[in-house]
């Protein structure tokens, strides 16, 4: 992992401890889970997305559209969220991973051909998210 520091901190083996082995490989190491097999790829249940490494805020459920790429896909963040960007040239390709700017896990990638207005399509994986049925507190 990078040597960044963020707000939410663990340790790598508190890390371990908290997550379940496809958690951290996802979270900790840039892992990407199966396409298809995501808890939330086809779900559209009303609500928010939070970070599964530290519990933030990140989407909202009306941010979230159908894709066809196999993973849960939003056109924009919570403006709260303040996920970071960060230029990715593994496997051969120039793509912009998405990480919390909160603490560092890796969500997936953002790409600007989305359908919607915003132009973006953010692309996660589902074992990065946590759904909850509950109101923003403002
Ligand atoms: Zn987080």
């Amino acid at each position: 992992m990078s040597e960044k520091k963020y707000p939410f901190n663990n340790s790598d083996s508190e890390w371990k401890e908290n997550l379940s082995e496809l958690e951290y490989h996802v979270l900790r190491n840039k892992g990407t889970e199966a396409p298809y097999k995501g808890t939330y790829t086809d779900f559209i249940d009303a609500g928010f997305y939070y970070c599964k490494g530290c519990d933030v805020q990140l989407f909202s459920s009306e941010q979230k559209f159908q894709s066809s790429c196999g993973w849960p896909s939003f056109d924009n963040e919570l403006e709260s969220a303040n996920i970071e960007q960060i230029q990715d040239n593994s496997m051969g390709m120039r793509r912009t991973e998405i990480v919390c700017g909160n603490c560092g896990s890796h969500l997936g990638h953002i790409f600007d051909d989305g359908p919607t207005a915003t132009g973006q399509r953010y692309c996660v994986n589902s074992i990065s998210l946590v759904h909850k049925k509950i109101k923003l507190n403002y």
